[in-house]
């Protein structure tokens, strides 16, 4: 199997490109403001560099899950508003439907046009990866470019099916990110601490399976950690625990003890009820949580421990708050790791997940850390296996 040629390793001059980025940003409650734009702004590079090269671009990209149906809240206009900030000499143009659009469009497009496909997934063929449906959307182009490395873990026509029809090559973030998280699978330097928090173990199970093989350290927080605790016999009251997952969770402690990895759970928390919002919380040791509190964020002497562990680090992985960080009496933890993370300025540091970027996003000292992964599920399929489809595709 050949490998993966970026857009830096070939010549790309003066053609039409499709470029399938990952515009899929957090919006506001209201749609009509983009809450983050990191994904948005992560791109741009590859979009300056192509340009500058004098090809024409044309954006596919999805935005929320409007399964299959033209949803306008999830209209890319929005995003194309955001794109002509950061390319003020360019005229951003939504294609409604490229489906229908006339052929004249694309052959009449200018040198400062950039023009943005419609949400793909207002399509159906998207997600079935319809080869009908990628090779019309492929048709428009002469090169195809994956730069979506959030999506590249997904089998769907504009990151998959297209490269059927057209040499394709990754984008500079897509590099970025398989360069990044490749270098944690194959030499990071020691200690080598992960840091895995959220909310339910399913997600996280084959992340923290592989972290026990590679890390050091292990730290799990956030709900995922209560079952662990409860598969040590811990009360953990009324918290979010998945007893089913009791036996797994055992196994995978066993399996850290074997691999010689220390795991760190939480030894004391804080306390409340996620729904009363007024409630702020009260610390305890995590062998006292009463029976109707659940736990929401870990507590100081955790935070203490943790905070010794990240100082010594030389590679540093994080994905999952490791509190219920949407309330703010219990973000404290989440935010202490974000701190703790960008103070050890010697480590590697990787940060990714959807909410965890979410309860990070306006902080300062971003630029401290080291990468932050466009990729939330994409990052934890790619630590699992070192590869993922949308890549795989690349390589024919
Ligand atoms: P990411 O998107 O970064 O991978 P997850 O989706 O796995 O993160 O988990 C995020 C969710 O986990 C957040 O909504 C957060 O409130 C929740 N969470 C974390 N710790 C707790 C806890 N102790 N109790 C309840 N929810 C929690
Ligand atoms: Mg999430």
């Amino acid at each position: 199997m050949s490998d993966i040629k970026y857009i830096d390793d070939v010549e790309l001059e003066g053609k039409t490109i499709l470029l399938r980025a990952d515009f899929n940003v957090s919006l506001n409650p209201n749609y009509l403001s983009i809450a983050d734009d990191e994904r948005i702004r992560q791109v741009i590079p590859t979009i300056k560099y192509l340009l500058k090269r004098k090809n024409k671009l044309i954006l596919a990209s999805h935005l929320g899950r409007p399964k299959g149906e033209r949803v306008q809240k999830f209209s890319l206009q929005i995003v194309c508003n955001q794109i002509k900030e950061y390319l003020p000499d360019y005229d951003i143009r939504l294609i409604q439907d490229f489906l229908t659009e006339p052929e004249e469009t694309f052959k009449n497009q200018k040198e400062n046009e950039i023009f943005v496909y419609e949400n793909t997934r207002f399509y159906p063929g998207e997600k079935k990866n319809d080869p009908e449906f990628a090779k019309k959307m492929a048709s428009h182009a002469d090169v195809f470019v994956n730069d979506a490395f959030g999506v590249s873990h997904r089998e769907d026509a504009s990151v998959v099916g297209v490269t059927n029809y057209l040499p394709s090559y990754g984008g500079l973030l897509l590099k970025k990110e398989i360069q990044m998280l490749s270098m944690i699978l194959k030499k990071p330097e020691k200690p080598f601490v992960a840091a895995i928090g959220g909310a339910k173990i399913e997600t996280k199970i084959k992340v923290l399976d592989r972290m026990m093989e590679l890390a050091d350290h292990l730290i799990i927080a956030g709900a995922l950690a209560n079952t662990f605790l409860y598969a040590q016999g811990i009360e953990v009251g009324a918290s979010l625990v998945e007893k089913d997952k009791a036996e797994l969770a055992q196994k995978l402690l066993f399996k850290a003890a074997q691999n010689d990895t220390s795991v760190i759970l939480p030894s004391d928390c804080v306390v409340g009820n996620s729904q009363e919002l007024e409630y702020g919380g009260r610390v305890c040791k995590i062998s006292e949580v009463p029976k109707d509190k659940q736990i929401l964020d870990i507590g100081p002497e955790t935070t203490a421990r943790i905070g010794t562990i990240i100082a010594k680090a030389k590679t540093i992985v994080w994905n999952g708050p490791v509190g219920y960080f949407e309330n703010i009496h219990y973000r404290q933890g989440t935010d202490f790791m974000y701190y703790a993370i960008t103070n050890n300025e010697d480590a590697v540091s990787i940060v990714g997940g959807g909410d965890t970027l979410a309860a990070i996003s306006k902080k300062e000292y971003l630029e401290k850390l080291t990468h932050i992964s466009t990729g939330g599920g994409a990052m934890l399929e790619f630590i699992e296996k070192g590869t993922l489809p949308g890549i795989e595709a690349l390589k024919k």
